[in-house]
């Protein structure tokens, strides 16, 4: 197998940085003076060059989630051979995703109530919305059982993905023999798609600086200002949330260096900034998760993905600052009742956000629904959500890889001296 050498690893995480970094800067640049609208720069650059190059950046990482998932999640299940401990794990995991998720809307809640960030808005700034029909939890639940699995990789349904994926790989643990044998081939397989998963990460720094520069040259801070005080306190407990909750769960649940996550899980975290996708980000989150942090297939292979699907820590936030903001600005008082139907909704809605830029906006709709607050409302805080979206799929993916590192833990299967493995003197494969 190719070894990619450490120092030109090294090299291609500096270049992501700074890709993002120039990105940021020449997209602020554009915007500061008004150039998006001259004809060079938005048929040449922001409509040319930068979304083309953004935009097949993008796809090239979907390309890879569907393989991706269906064969990481066979090789998972069919080398477990225990159904029992995949029972297991997967009630471990579905019940600290909903916990890590409840509390994240919580903080929110708190730290918004205390700093009041829709106090004194003027609603006259609100722009028109029209409300997206946020799909029933039921339909949800029924439809993860897949009609025709073909049909689930064409459309990307992820959980009908998993639910095959597992069925398969049970099945060809129960097949003795037959199964052996196939699973060799995907294992084949899955060498195969890692490698492409690398080949993405190679052009990546051009594809984050295409992504950034487009969308910071479109949306500038400008838009922040009337929306300021909604922005940073959302910000805020995004920043919280990732690094004081992730890393005391790190730290004294799992007992491992919450330093150590983030050193070597950054770089995902500005694939989930770039692209605003935890979905378009499981390639990049399954390659770190197994490689650099430790966690073994049987383990990853099945958190990850779900997690791109259902844990929407960053998502639960927002809804809930959004939630009392849009309370504040059109002047309802919310109950302790309401505040309870909150954590509940946006913990659901969270698990029907599809990881994809800009549904955690459509679902608010359904917690607002629930409170009875104006749906209406969530076109006052529209102009900003671009960028809170790029942080809080930041935060989703931490969340997803910190359950993962916790699963992987308690079920001894996360090798210890892979995650203890200094960043500047580890090799990837
Ligand atoms: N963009 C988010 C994600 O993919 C979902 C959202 O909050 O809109 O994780």
């Amino acid at each position: 197998m190719i070894k990619l050498k450490k120092k030109s690893h090294h090299r291609l995480t500096l270049q992501i940085l700074i890709g993002l970094a120039l990105g940021a800067g020449l997209g602020l640049l554009i915007n500061a003076f008004g150039w998006q609208s001259s004809v060079f720069v938005k048929d040449f650059l922001t409509g040319g060059v930068f979304h083309i190059g953004g935009q097949v950046f993008l796809r090239s990482l979907q390309m890879l989630v569907v393989p991706i998932v269906f064969i990481s999640l066979v090789c998972g299940t069919a080398g477990l051979g225990d159904l029992q401990q995949l029972g297991r794990i997967g009630g471990k995991t579905l019940v600290l995703y909903l916990i890590t998720t409840a509390l994240a809307v919580t903080t929110g809640l708190i730290v918004a109530g205390v700093i009041d960030p829709g106090m004194g808005f003027d609603l006259n700034t609100a722009a028109d919305f029209q409300a997206a029909e946020a799909p029933p939890l039921v339909d949800t639940l029924i439809q993860i059982v897949p009609k025709n699995p073909i049909e689930s990789f064409a459309r990307g349904e992820m959980l009908q993905i998993i639910f095959f994926a597992m069925s398969f790989g049970m099945a060809m643990t129960l097949a003795g023999k037959s199964g052996e044998r196939v699973l060799l081939v995907f294992n084949d397989l899955n060498d195969i798609v890692m490698k492409l998963v690398g080949m993405v990460i190679r052009i990546s720094p051009i594809g984050v600086f295409c992504l950034i520069a487009k969308v910071f040259a479109d949306q500038g801070f400008s838009a922040i200002l009337p929306l300021a005080k909604y922005f940073f306190t959302t910000l805020f407990v995004l920043i919280f949330h990732l690094f004081i909750t992730y890393s005391s769960l790190l730290k004294f649940v799992g007992k491992l260096s919450p330093v150590m996550f983030f050193r070597k899980f950054y770089e995902v975290m500005v694939f989930g900034f770039s692209t605003a996708s935890s979905n378009a980000t499981i390639p990049v989150t399954l390659e770190v998760v197994e490689r650099r942090l430790g966690v073994k297939k049987i383990i990853s292979s099945f958190t990850v993905p779900l997690g791109a699907t259902i844990n929407m820590d960053g998502t639960a936030i927002m809804q809930g600052v959004a939630t009392v903001f849009v309370a504040q600005a059109y002047g309802v008082e919310l109950t302790m009742v309401q505040y309870m139907t909150v954590i509940l909704t946006a913990t659901l809605a969270s698990v029907g956000t599809a990881g994809v830029p800009g549904v955690g906006l459509i679902m608010l709709s359904m917690v607002f629904q629930q409170v009875g607050l104006p749906v209406e409302g969530i076109g006052i805080i529209m102009a900003v959500d671009r960028l809170l979206d790029m942080v809080r799929t930041a935060v989703n993916v931490s969340g997803d890889a910190m359950v993962s590192c916790l699963v992987a833990k308690s079920e001894g299967q996360l090798d210890q001296a892979v995650f203890d493995e200094d960043p500047l003197s580890e090799q990837l494969a």
